[in-house]
C-alpha cells in the first residue's frame, strides 16, 4: 500500500477576501479523489475572522476567569463570546465552541496572524470546508475531499497535533465494527478517528511556524463519500463521560 503526502508550494499570505480554492489550483495539479487538507488559519484569514483585543469589553464572568490567569480579560471574553459551554476554566480554559469542537481558548490563535490581531476558526467549519471543496471540484472537474485542520493538544499526553475541524465529503470515523481481525475475531467496538489521523500525517508538513505551508495534499487513499459531517466525530451529551466528569469540577 501507498499514500503520498505533498505540500502545496507557493501559497501567499493570505489576506481576507482571498479564494483559497483558486490559489490551490493554481500552485498544484489535483486528482480525483485527493483529499486536500487545510489548514484552519488560512480559512479564518480569508473569512476576515480576525479582530483586536481593543474592540473588546470584558464582562464580569471574564473578569472572574482573568484573575485566575495570567490571560487578558478581553481575550477569555472574546473566547466565551466563541463557547457554548466552559468545561474547564483554569488552569486550562477549555471551552466547547457554539460548533461542538472542544479546545483551549476556542481555537482562538495568535500564531501566523498579523502582529495585534487574533485569529478565530471558521465560525462553520464544514461549511468553510464545502465550499472549498465544491470550488475546486468545479475548477478542475476532479471528485476530492476536504479536511480542515487545527493545531490541538489531547488529554492525557503532552504534545499537539493536527485535528479535523471540518470536513467535505469524507466521513471522519472508520467503522470497523463486524469486520474480522487476523484471528477471525470479530471487531467490536472500533471506530477510527480517519479525519484526525490524516490531519496529522498533513500536520507533519505544514508544522506549526513559518514554513509556509497551511495546504497538503494527500494522495492514495480512497475514501470519497457523499454527504458528511465532522459532527459525525462528536459524540452526543449522553455518551460523552469526560463532558460530565469535567462539570462537575468547580468554576467561575
Ligand atoms: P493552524 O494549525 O491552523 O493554527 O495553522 P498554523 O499557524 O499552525 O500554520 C500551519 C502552516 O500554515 C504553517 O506552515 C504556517 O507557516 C502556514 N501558514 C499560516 N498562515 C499562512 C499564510 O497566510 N500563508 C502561507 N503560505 N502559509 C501560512
Ligand atoms: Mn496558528
Ligand atoms: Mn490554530
Ligand atoms: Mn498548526
Amino acid at each position: 500500500m501507498k499514500m503520498q503526502v505533498y505540500t502545496v508550494e507557493n501559497i501567499p499570505l493570505i489576506k481576507e477576501g482571498d479564494d483559497i480554492a483558486s490559489i490551490i489550483c493554481e500552485n498544484i495539479t489535483i486528482e480525483d479523489n485527493d483529499i486536500v487538507v487545510i489548514a484552519s488559519t488560512i480559512v479564518a484569514k480569508a473569512e476576515g475572522r480576525m479582530f483586536r483585543l481593543e474592540d473588546i469589553i470584558p464582562g464580569e464572568k471574564a473578569l472572574a476567569i482573568a484573575s485566575k490567569h495570567d490571560l487578558d480579560a478581553r481575550f477569555i471574553q472574546a473566547v466565551l463570546d466563541r463557547s457554548k459551554e466552559v468545561l474547564v476554566d483554569h488552569p486550562i480554559f477549555l471551552v466547547e465552541t457554539h460548533n461542538g469542537h472542544v479546545c483551549i481558548k476556542a481555537g482562538i490563535d495568535e500564531s501566523n496572524v498579523d502582529i495585534g490581531y487574533l485569529a478565530d476558526l471558521p465560525s462553520s467549519p464544514d461549511e468553510s470546508t464545502s465550499k472549498i471543496g465544491s470550488a475546486i471540484e468545479h475548477i478542475t472537474g476532479k471528485k476530492i475531499s476536504v479536511i480542515l485542520t487545527d493545531t490541538n493538544g489531547r488529554a492525557f499526553k503532552i504534545g499537539q497535533t493536527g485535528i479535523a475541524i471540518g470536513v467535505y465529503k469524507i466521513h471522519p470515523v472508520k467503522n470497523w465494527k463486524g469486520q474480522k481481525d487476523l484471528f477471525g475475531n470479530t471487531l467490536e467496538i472500533t471506530e477510527e478517528a480517519i479525519a484526525d489521523e490524516i490531519a496529522g500525517a498533513a500536520n507533519l508538513l505544514m508544522g506549526e511556524g513559518d514554513g509556509g505551508y497551511p495546504v497538503v495534499i494527500i494522495r492514495g487513499l480512497e475514501l470519497r463519500a457523499e454527504e458528511a459531517s465532522i459532527q459525525e466525530m462528536y459524540r452526543s451529551d449522553r455518551e460523552d463521560i469526560i463532558k460530565k466528569g469535567l462539570r462537575s469540577l468547580s468554576k467561575v
